[in-house]
């Protein structure tokens, strides 16, 4: 009889391959294999995979001491890797809080807004705002104020009431207006939102400053975010950055909020911040919103059981000390222009909508009709046919949620690859692509 795993896995009935070893660029299953890994895992393994300096890390701390409450102890290990960040963050951040993923980041964002609100004596500002077209996580509060509807419909009956506005997104217009003459209303519906909901009771708006797998890489045009940054400070409103995806170097840039010049007050981070080397992630914290706790309760009360162990810290701090002094945040923007030049050839294609990025942030649209940009019928898969071709041939990309367009309608695929990534690599994936979308295409 076939052996039957015992793993509840997310695609039950599916058989995957197994996992051997991994190596750089490459990954390989037990029947020998190999993957060239330009998904990062998912967005994750910023640094490429087996890197010595982090095992090493890992192996040092667990002897020195693997666990401690870090409401008891911190470690040298806490310490050293708040301070990294905080160097490698916008201006004005000052503290960073632990935890142990990205769902945990955006969750304790949400509370420590409200805890700033409640130490200057507004106990009325509750409110979140965030926009639809993004992913924040998995538990209730993050579906809550995340905008993907296939994710959230399930599980509607127990998400927060959270005012949504729609995001930025210049190749699908949701007011179907072009940019410049469009005076970015998309920006400027936030106040109105604002002034809906009672600007007294508006605790946050929270965005991915680039949107990640809902909408495979959208960058706003460069007075977006500028402008929500103003109808914040108008609205004594925390603005509040998700850079789970961004974080550390993906767009080219330490931090996606970086490329618009604007200093957010929290920021969510994950994935490439351990770069898969362990479960990590945190908020970084902007010095008004730490003088708050400490001139009212002097409590942050919110923690975590794994919030800034050491284990996860020494890891980090490795990764990031790795990151930085191999330059692997310059090597982003330099490979994700080339990558980008090489992905803009797909466009050629009848299938094709839009090949776009920032750094190694980049993303393929579909269209089922070039001329109109009709979106790709979701009944089509071809998004999930494409990246399952890619797979098949040795090469990962991650296949983009349906409802890109419009939640409902749109097929995107997107690819997020290690930074370590070179010229031969982009050209196999580019390559690749054309030949699945080209087979899969004509199959329609
Ligand atoms: N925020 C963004 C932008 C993400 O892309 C993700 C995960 O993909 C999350 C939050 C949730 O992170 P996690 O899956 O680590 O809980």
């Amino acid at each position: 009889m076939e052996h039957r795993s015992s793993v509840f896995h997310t695609m039950v009935n599916k058989k995957i391959p197994t996992v051997a070893r991994a190596q750089g660029m490459y990954l390989y299953d037990t029947d020998g294999k190999e993957y060239l890994d330009c998904a990062a895992g998912i967005a994750v393994v910023n640094i490429g995979h087996n890197v010595p300096e982090v095992i090493d890390a890992l192996a040092e701390q667990s002897k020195a001491v693997s666990f401690v409450y870090g409401g008891t102890f911190t470690s040298e290990a806490r310490e050293r890797l708040a301070q990294r960040i905080i160097d490698m963050s916008p201006e004005g951040m000052s503290r960073v809080f632990f935890c142990s993923g990205g769902s945990e980041a955006i969750e304790s964002v949400i509370k420590i807004a409200r805890q700033y609100h409640i130490e200057r004596g507004r106990p009325q500002k509750y409110k979140v705002i965030s926009r639809w077209q993004s992913y924040h996580g998995n538990t209730i509060a993050t579906l809550s104020v995340g905008g993907r509807p296939s994710w959230r419909q399930r599980y509607s009956p127990y998400l927060l009431d959270v005012p949504h506005i729609p995001a930025c997104n210049c190749f699908r217009c949701p007011y179907h207006l072009d940019y410049p003459t469009c005076n970015i209303v998309c920006a400027c519906e936030l106040e109105r939102v604002v002034k809906y909901e009672d600007p007294s009771t508006v605790s946050a708006f929270l965005l991915e400053p680039v949107i990640g797998t809902t909408s495979a890489a959208t960058a706003p045009p460069k007075e977006y975010l500028p402008i929500i940054r103003e109808i914040c400070d108008r609205y004594d409103i925390l603005l509040c950055a998700d850079e789970v995806i961004t974080g550390f170097g993906r767009t080219g840039l330490n931090f996606a909020v970086d490329h618009y010049g604007v200093k957010p007050d929290l920021v969510g981070i994950a994935k490439g911040m351990a770069s898969g080397y362990m479960s990590a992630g945190g908020v970084i914290v902007h010095q008004k919103v730490v003088e708050a706790v400490e001139n009212g309760s002097g409590e942050l009360g919110h923690s975590f059981t794994y919030s800034g162990n050491p284990l996860m810290c020494a890891v980090s701090d490795a990764v990031l000390k790795y990151l930085v002094e191999n330059k692997l945040v310059e090597r982003s923007a330099k490979m994700g222009q080339y990558f980008l030049n090489k992905l803009k050839t797909l466009e050629e294609l009848p299938w094709v909508g839009q090949a776009r990025g920032i750094g190694l942030l980049l993303g393929v649209e579909f269209v089922a009709d070039k001329a109109s940009l009709a979106p790709m019928e979701n009944k089509t898969q071809f998004a999930s046919r494409v990246a399952k071709y890619c797979f098949e041939n040795g090469v990962m990309i991650t296949s983009g949620v349906p409802g890109c367009v419009d939640g409902i309608v749109g097929e995107s695929v997107q690819i997020a690859p290690p930074f370590i990534i070179e010229e031969k690599h982009v050209d196999i994936v580019v390559e690749t692509l054309r030949e699945g979308i080209t087979i899969i295409g004509k199959q329609l």
